[in-house]
């Protein structure tokens, strides 16, 4: 059981977890409120216009977003015990990466420059780029089966074909380009999808080639539209448009916008 668990509007989970009580949804949706003040002050700082040519961005953008992101993490430790008080277990843990055999989409462009930032803070980025372009040669490969399957073209963007080589990929049992050794080498700098993703099922079952993996109870807690407006907000300053799936946005921004350049963050 895959779940997509907007705070606002539980679904489809075990009872005691869908049945939030009041006071444990107010404190998620006033993490969300947080975090899209945050992201609105990132939106109207000045110079964002600029980014693609110049390459650089005001360092309160950086400051502001990592506040951003450890109210995420917070927001997820805060549900997680909750769920731990009502008696679920939640096995997730450090050195399990099942989860990080799916490749991340609906990746904003804002968690792309975050992720960029990280990859060259890491002091592996030609290794990391390597995989990412090794990782989108399996997607490319995997459309063009899709293509064949259909008998013609694709509209890559489309939801349903983009799904459909997503899952694809999925049961290639490929680990996500900056896993090493069931650890991610951009912890900090992770995007939001793998900050709000915990299993209420043994931890061997999220393994897509685990025979119990279409019952695993996955939570998935949702972001907001406030969150999402407001990072929308970002992108159309920053004039940048990006693939939503992770490697495929991560390489457009590092090879058509940066030009391999780190972020030069400016006081
Ligand atoms: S970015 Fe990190 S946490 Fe997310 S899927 Fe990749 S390795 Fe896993």
């Amino acid at each position: 059981m895959k779940v997509e668990h907007d705070i606002t509007h539980p679904v489809n989970l075990p009872a005691v977890a869908s049945e939030i009580p009041s006071p444990v949804r107010e404190v998620l949706t006033s993490y969300q409120t947080r975090i899209e003040k945050l992201l609105l002050k990132i939106g109207c700082l000045e110079g964002l216009e600029t980014f693609a040519f110049e390459h650089s961005l005001p360092h309160q953008f950086l400051l502001l977003l990592q506040r951003a992101m450890g109210l995420f993490d917070e927001s997820s430790r805060f549900y997680v015990n909750y769920l731990r008080r009502q008696g679920l277990a939640v096995p997730c843990q450090e050195g399990c990466a099942h989860c990080c055999q799916n490749m991340p989409a609906g990746t904003s462009v804002v968690e792309l420059l975050y992720l960029y930032h990280g990859m060259h803070q890491s002091g592996v980025f030609p290794r990391l780029f390597r995989h990412s372009f090794e990782a989108e040669q399996v997607l490319t490969q995997l459309l063009l089966l899709c293509q064949d399957r259909c008998g013609g073209p694709l509209a890559a963007t489309a939801e349903s074909h983009r799904d459909q080589v997503l899952q694809l990929y999925q049961r290639l049992g490929n680990p996500c380009s900056f896993s090493r050794g069931n650890l991610c080498q951009l912890y900090p700098y992770r995007p939001f999808a793998c900050r709000l993703h915990f299993s209420l099922s043994p931890a061997c079952w999220c393994d897509p080639r685990h025979f119990q993996f279409p019952h695993a109870r996955i939570i998935n807690l949702a972001t907001s539209n406030c969150v999402h407006d407001a990072l929308d907000r970002i992108e159309r300053r920053l004039q940048i448009h990006l693939s939503e799936i992770l490697v495929c946005g991560i390489l457009e921004l590092t090879v058509n916008v940066m030009q391999f350049d780190p972020i030069r963050w400016v006081h």
